[in-house]
């Protein structure tokens, strides 16, 4: 753990990312009302830089010359961080440039990172602009420690680099359906739920994983040779079989397969309880056919306590894992890393424990 500021202050300090239209579009009203006088307060010296397009963020930090700023704040949802990540990552000195401090604010309307940090303190729940202060006072404070980085490879070949949650089946589903709702903020999620328990489907595919306890050594993939990004040492690769000390999940019918990186999966979604950033796991769960929308919806309405593994629900499973694979087998459909859509087909993962540095508690 160190703080993020230098003792000898550098000209730019902070740069602050802001996306105008995130959440209810009111993130540079909260930055013009909190988060300008909060940083001010604390003599933080930042810039702020307002994103014009998707991806912008992204080019930012590919570009950027990283040896100006202190720390990357992102003022927005989980979609613009995703975009930082993995600008970072795309960078020809990725390895240093992951390593600066990533603090978020949230601006969006899935602000599950904040949320997770916030729940991290170990303080009593809280929402929209107390959630702010939370998060802008652990930023003030400046106290840096790890994030766990999760590499995810899609069939193209491509390679995406995620912080929080990989979905496919329900959660994806409502995810990017209630996009249209994001003016109503974090209840689109709620509203989004009761649409697709409506209309509640099955997902066929096939689902392995190396589970958390079959592997000793675990931390053997936090350093890399130079020229591979985070080389994934557990996985084989998508079109040969898994290796033989991961597990099989014999169930092809789904109605949810969710991996949590962090402990919420939206700000009043508490999945993943004893999450947290560093531990180095990937918190898989998934939702097997055969529930009917009634426990479906009790699990729902459990997760915002957490309390949804004590529900006593036979098709709620839940395992600690290090690396999972994905193949969907149903026709074309949704599939989400961090809230954000991608290519759809066979997906694998595999943890990278403490591969950047976030501003937390
Ligand atoms: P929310 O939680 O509201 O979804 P996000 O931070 O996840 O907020 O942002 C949603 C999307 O908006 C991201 O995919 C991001 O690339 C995109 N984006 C960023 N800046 C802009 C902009 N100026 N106009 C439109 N979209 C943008
Ligand atoms: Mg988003």
């Amino acid at each position: 753990h160190g703080v993020f500021f230098s003792e000898v202050r550098r000209p730019c300090g902070v740069m602050v990312l802001v996306n105008p239209q995130s959440g209810r579009g009111q993130a540079m009203a909260l930055y013009n009302g909190h988060v300008q006088r909060m940083l001010t307060e604390a003599d933080i010296p930042h810039t702020l830089f307002i994103t014009e397009r998707q991806n912008h963020a992204r080019d930012l930090v590919r570009s950027a010359d990283l040896t100006q700023w202190d720390a990357l704040v992102i003022l927005s949802g989980d979609g613009l961080l995703f975009e930082v990540v993995n600008g970072l990552m795309e960078r020809q000195d990725w390895e240093k440039a992951i390593q600066t401090p990533l603090g978020i604010l949230p601006g969006g309307s899935g602000n599950a990172l904040a949320a997770s940090v916030h729940h991290y303190t170990r303080a009593s729940p809280v929402w929209g602009e107390d959630l702010l202060t939370s998060c802008g006072f652990l930023l003030c404070k400046g106290v840096v420690s790890k994030l766990d980085l999760i590499s995810i490879s899609l069939s193209s070949g491509a390679r995406l680099f995620s912080f929080l949650s990989l979905a496919w089946g329900f959660v994806a589903d409502v995810d990017i359906e209630s996009e249209q709702f994001r003016q109503i903020g974090a209840l689109r999620f709620i509203l989004g739920t009761l649409l697709r328990l409506a209309s509640l489907r099955i997902y066929q595919g096939k689902l392995a994983f190396l589970p958390a306890e079959n592997e000793c050594g675990s931390d053997s993939a936090s350093f890399s040779p130079a020229d591979s990004r985070l080389p994934d040492h557990l996985l084989a690769p998508l079109e040969q079989p898994v290796p033989r000390n991961w597990t099989l999940v014999e169930e092809q019918e789904f109605v949810l397969v969710l991996a949590m990186f962090q402990s919420h999966l939206s700000e009043d979604l508490l999945a993943a309880p004893d999450a947290r950033a560093d531990d180095g796991l990937i918190h898989l769960f998934y939702v097997t056919a055969g529930i009917s929308r009634v426990a479906l919806l009790q699990l729902f309405r459990a997760m915002q306590s957490g309390t949804h593994l004590d529900c006593g629900c036979a098709h709620l499973v839940y395992r600690r894992a290090r690396a999972l694979r994905l193949e969907p087998l149903s026709a074309p459909g949704v599939m989400t890393v961090d809230g954000e859509r991608v290519e759809y087909g066979p997906v694998q993962a595999q943890v990278h424990r403490g591969a950047a540095r976030l501003i937390s508690a």
